[in-house]
């Protein structure tokens, strides 16, 4: 494992809402229905436009961003539409993604595979009795299951935790045991962000020192596993920590919100402060013909200037940053 380096990595989401909506620790469990303008509800999760999410991928490939995980409600898309989608974000990118859309069954898993570089459960905690009380509607079974087919037919397996929900450090060996037995080859380690609203708001966030401690035991435990950490903007202090713990990568941060802030400087030096090189910039837009980008990609020509309208928005926001 390469720990001479450092990246950042976005997660891209193509979808508001989520149909569970009941996870104790989560921004979307304070949210009232989504309605429609008539009243009723709306049937369907909100979600993004293909042309904004080919634009933040094309942003993510030149800025060297890697992209953790492609992730959103589920229910959001029917499966052919997301196999469109899957499609094109394959295409501009040109590689395979990690999946983060719930417990995916059998058919779509082949369905997905050759765009997919593998999936990813959001675990949360692996302890059960704070799992049952906060992911009441979502349970970890099915989750597994799903590793069990991902193996068989070559899809690698990852999972998200979130510590600082109750848990302890002797949670880990049930942690330990899940990613042996599943031979879980990535893992991402949030720390709580109390969200206004949940019954969490009032929780302090984990400490650095406990964040660094869950890492520094999963890669002493795995030293071929990839570990990436999430920070929000108020912990980018402690990104040097982290990395020393002996995590790879970074996410978690507004990266476009934020780019060229001096949050998103202290990053990149922090990177440094733990002697990794940083990969790509959550500082400096590289010189790039942003038009010709999406011009070579083989898209309809409708679809391109929509594309280019969604990146220029974006790149004008990072510029004002
Ligand atoms: S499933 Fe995900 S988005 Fe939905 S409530 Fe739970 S954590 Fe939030």
């Amino acid at each position: 494992m390469n720990l001479k380096t450092t990246c950042f990595e976005r997660a891209i989401f193509f979808s508001w809402g989520c149909k569970i909506k009941d996870c104790a620790y989560c921004y979307m469990s304070t949210q009232p229905e989504l309605r429609k303008k008539d009243g009723k509800q709306n049937k369907q999760l909100p979600r993004r436009s293909t042309e904004s999410i080919l634009a933040e991928a094309i942003l993510c490939k030149k800025l060297g961003w890697q992209i953790g995980f492609f992730s959103g409600g589920i229910g959001a898309y029917k499966t052919e539409e997301f196999l469109e989608v899957l499609k094109d974000l394959f295409a501009v990118i040109g590689e395979k993604i990690w999946l983060n859309i719930g417990a995916l069954s059998q058919e779509e898993l082949q369905l997905f595979k050759p765009y997919a570089k593998g999936v990813v459960a959001s675990i949360e905690t692996v302890n059960p009795e704070i799992h049952d009380k906060v992911c009441p509607s979502k349970p970890i079974a099915p989750y597994l299951e799903m590793f069990e087919y991902a193996k068989e037919i070559g899809l690698k397996r990852a999972i998200t935790i979130i510590i600082g929900l109750g848990e302890t450090i002797d949670d880990f060996d049930k942690l330990k045991e899940m990613i042996e037995t599943y031979g879980v080859e990535k893992i991402h380690i949030y720390g709580l962000n109390p969200h206004k609203g949940t019954s969490f708001e009032n929780t302090e966030p984990p400490s650095s020192e406990y964040q660094a401690e869950w890492i520094k035991k999963t890669r002493d435990a795995f030293p071929d596993i990839d570990i990436q950490f999430g920070i929000w903007i108020d912990r980018v202090g402690r990104v040097s920590e982290l990395l020393k713990a002996g995590a790879n990568s970074i996410s978690k941060f507004p990266a476009i919100r934020l780019f060229g802030s001096e949050k998103a400087k202290e990053i990149e030096k922090q990177a440094r402060l733990a002697g990794r090189k940083f990969q790509g910039t959550l500082t400096m837009l590289p010189d790039v013909n942003w038009n010709a980008e999406v011009d070579s990609l083989k898209l309809d020509a409708d679809f391109k200037e929509r594309i280019k309208q969604k990146l220029n928005s974006y790149l004008r926001k990072m510029k004002k940053a």
